[in-house]
């Protein structure tokens, strides 16, 4: 029995690290800015394609993209930083 469950905690760990390895492949905000965006976060592609729609809601906005090589799916924020070409009607 005691052999039986020394097996199964060293199953634990090694799960553990599996899933350890996944998350240090995906990339952290800054990672990502880095490569303005064109890189997949997942796989490291960059062969990644927008969505044309931009969705919107005070002052920030976000869109979505699409991973050709993993097929990942995400979005890109983006956050109000000024205005420009003001038109004032005569
Ligand atoms: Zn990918």
């Amino acid at each position: 029995m005691k052999t039986r469950e020394n097996n199964m905690g060293w199953l634990e760990n090694w799960e553990k690290f599996i899933t350890g390895n996944g998350d240090t492949m995906t990339k952290t905000d800054d990672q990502y800015i880095k490569t303005s965006g064109l890189q997949c976060p997942s796989c490291e592609a960059y062969e990644v394609t927008t969505v044309d729609r931009v969705e919107t809601d005070d002052g920030s906005a976000w869109q979505e993209v699409n991973c050709d090589s993993c097929k990942a799916t995400w979005q890109d924020i983006y956050k109000l930083t000024g205005y420009d070409n003001l038109e004032i009607a005569k």
